[in-house]
């Protein structure tokens, strides 16, 4: 995709069109109406991008941290955990696969993105 700026590029098509005794050529009406027709995307002002930037930062900030609920364990490891925050459970019930290695809880919620810090409780 390349983005344009279609007032700039309607001026430029005027100011080098030819007239002919004052009315604009054919061509230069319908590349003007071409352009408008065109299919267009919002762009962002630098005070948007300023607020995105503010909103992520914030949203960052207020993630959840916390620790996997271990809710299946038995001798060969920890077969099943659960989120604090949303509940979302990784695992299934217990069987001779270990879902989760006790160095390797999942560092994030696949679910709603908490953050998972020092494994789980
Ligand atoms: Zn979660």
């Amino acid at each position: 995709m390349r983005l344009v700026n279609a007032d700039a590029l309607k001026t430029d098509i005027e100011e080098n069109s030819i007239t002919l005794g004052g009315v604009m050529a054919i061509e230069t009406a319908c590349a003007k109406a071409l352009i408008d027709v065109a299919p267009t995307v919002e762009a962002y002002t630098e005070e948007q991008v300023k607020e995105l930037v503010e909103l992520n930062k914030k949203l960052s900030e207020e993630r959840h941290q916390g620790k996997w609920i271990i809710v299946k364990q038995d001798n060969e490891g920890v077969h099943e955990i659960e989120c604090p925050f949303c509940k979302y459970s990784k695992g299934s019930d217990f069987s001779s696969i270990i879902t989760v290695i006790f160095e390797r809880f999942p560092p994030f919620c696949e679910n709603c993105g908490a953050q998972m810090k020092g494994g789980a409780e």
